[in-house]
This record gives C-alpha cells, structure tokens and sequence, in this order.
C-alpha cells in the first residue's frame, strides 16, 4: 500500500526564520495539545501521515521544538486551501490548521527539544534531492533544445548549424554537468558518513543546481523561439517547474548563507 507522507514546518511568518514558528504543542496526560497552523506543505492535504514541528517550550529557542508523527484524522487537524502554484503542478501544497489538535504522546519523535537538530539533518538531506531535481529538469530542458535545434531549418539550415545557438548549448550543457558533478560529490559525502560537510556540499549544490536549471531551461526557451513559449512543448513547463528549486527547502540567498558560513566559520 502506497502511503503518502509530509513535512510540516513551514508558516505564514516563519520561513526563512524557521525559529519565529508560532505553533506549540503542550502535554497533557498521555497527549499533546497542539495549537497553530502550517502553510505550503507538500502533500499536506493528502498525507496519510506527516512530520510535524513545534515548540513544545518556546522561551528554550531551537531547545525547545519537538516534532510529531500527525495522522490523518486526528482530531482539530484541520485542511485549509491547496494551493493554485506556478509549477510543479503535478503536486498538492496545503494550509494546515490545529485547533486542538490531539497528538498521542508516544508520537513524539525522539526526545523532547531535539526537533530542531533533526529538522536541520532532513532540510540538508532534502537539498539533495532538489539538487537532484534540478539536474534532472536542466537536463531535460538540454535534450529539448539540442533535438529542437538539429531539426529547425531557418535560413535554409538547421539552428543547430549557427554559431549563437552552439555557444548556448556549450554553456548549458557545461552548467549541467558541473551542477551533477556537485551533486554527486554532496551524495558520496552523505553516503561516506561526513554529515557535517555534506550538509555544506549539499547547500551548494541545491543553489548551483537550481541556478543552472533556470538559466538552461530559460535558454532552451529561447533556442525554441515562439515554440518553445507554447504549452504545446515542455520546456515552458520546465522553467516555471526550475523556479521552485531556487525557493524550497530554504532559499538559495539562505544556501549561500549556509555554505559561506560552514566555509568561513567551520568551528
Ligand atoms: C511549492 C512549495 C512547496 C513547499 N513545501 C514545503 C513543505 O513540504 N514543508 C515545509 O515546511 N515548507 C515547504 N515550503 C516552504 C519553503 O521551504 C519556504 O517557502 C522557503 O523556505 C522560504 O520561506 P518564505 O516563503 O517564507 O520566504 P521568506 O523567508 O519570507 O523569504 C523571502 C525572501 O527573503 C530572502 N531572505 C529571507 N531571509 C534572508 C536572510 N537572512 N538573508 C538573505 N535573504 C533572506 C529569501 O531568500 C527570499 O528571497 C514550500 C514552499 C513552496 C513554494
């Protein structure tokens, strides 16, 4: 059975200050009470289980967040709007609410206090699999316009065929590879053990990654001319799709923020 899952950190006025979070989980008896709301969240709505953060002690700062296991159903878990996206339109982003919502104790992760720290490990593994995204899309957005290019005569010749358009597709298909390369090297760094500096390797390469896959499918746009802006073909799809992995699982201004501070300030 296919189960669908979420995570849930995200609010209205806590993004990039993911610490301003507002929504707190109290304990009662053998529960928590939890009280507030969560917005853009991934399968939010259809999620037969998600991740949920809180601060279970605020005035304890990032000490004091806890996350839960919430299941569909339970009660004062309630769905607001989905969202009407640019792209990736192929998923669900929803508002959640908790009126009082009841979470059983025993679905605490871990310790109370260690949500934030465990928050930090999956956002730096997610930007691994944005980075992967994007190589993907950028790739895609490539293959486009290389077989759009070899067969689009104008001037009596393929484009393929005119120096400006060479020159594009040498710069795309260089920002691709070196944007998988990273991305890999932040995988083998995962997979080696070496949390610290593949949570470094994997900021650069989500900002590297995402960067390249707006500039290449915006250039396999332009290679397409007037085609290329039609939803006749992909690639328009594949530029509105690339903008988002400049923006989720923290922006590239807060990627950027991430590795020059981990490269300047290792201690
Ligand atoms: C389609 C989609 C899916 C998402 N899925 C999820 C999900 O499943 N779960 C979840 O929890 N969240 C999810 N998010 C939320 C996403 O992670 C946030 O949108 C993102 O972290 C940015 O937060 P914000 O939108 O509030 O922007 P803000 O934090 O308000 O940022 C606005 C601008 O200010 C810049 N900025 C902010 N702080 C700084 C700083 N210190 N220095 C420099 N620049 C700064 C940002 O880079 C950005 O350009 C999703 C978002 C989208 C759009």
């Amino acid at each position: 059975m296919v189960q669908l899952t979420a995570l849930a950190a995200t609010e209205p006025s806590a993004g990039s200050d993911i610490l301003s979070m507002r929504t707190k989980a109290v304990r009662k008896g053998g529960k928590y009470v939890v009280n507030g709301q969560k917005c853009f969240i991934t399968n939010g709505s259809v999620a037969d289980f998600f991740v949920l953060f809180a601060y279970t002690d605020a005035s304890k700062g990032p000490r004091g967040m806890s996350a839960f296991v919430v299941e569909k159903g339970f009660p004062g878990l309630v769905y607001g709007k989905n969202e009407n996206k640019m792209g990736m339109r192929g998923s669900i982003n929803s508002e959640l609410f908790f009126e009082d919502m009841e979470v059983p104790a025993e679905n605490l992760v871990g310790a109370e206090g260690e949500g934030f720290v465990n928050l930090m490990k999956t956002l730096a593994m997610s930007r691994l699999f944005c980075a992967s995204q994007a190589v993907g899309i950028a790739q895609g957005a490539l293959n486009q316009a290389i077989a759009y290019a070899r067969q689009r005569v104008q001037f009596s010749k393929p484009i393929a065929a005119l120096v400006p358009i060479q020159f594009m597709v040498a710069d795309m298909a260089a920002g691709v590879e070196s944007a998988r390369l990273l991305t890999h090297k932040a995988a083998c760094l995962f997979d080696e053990g070496d949390e610290k500096k593949a949570g470094t390797f994997a900021a650069m390469a989500k900002c590297t990654a995402s960067d390249t896959a707006m500039r290449v499918t915006t250039d396999a746009v332009q290679i397409m001319g007037g085609y290329g802006y039609m939803k006749d073909y992909p690639v328009e799809r594949m530029m509105r799709d690339a903008k988002l992995t400049q923006i989720y699982t923290g922006t590239n201004q807060i990627m950027r923020l991430v590795a020059g501070r981990d490269i300047l300030m290792p201690y």
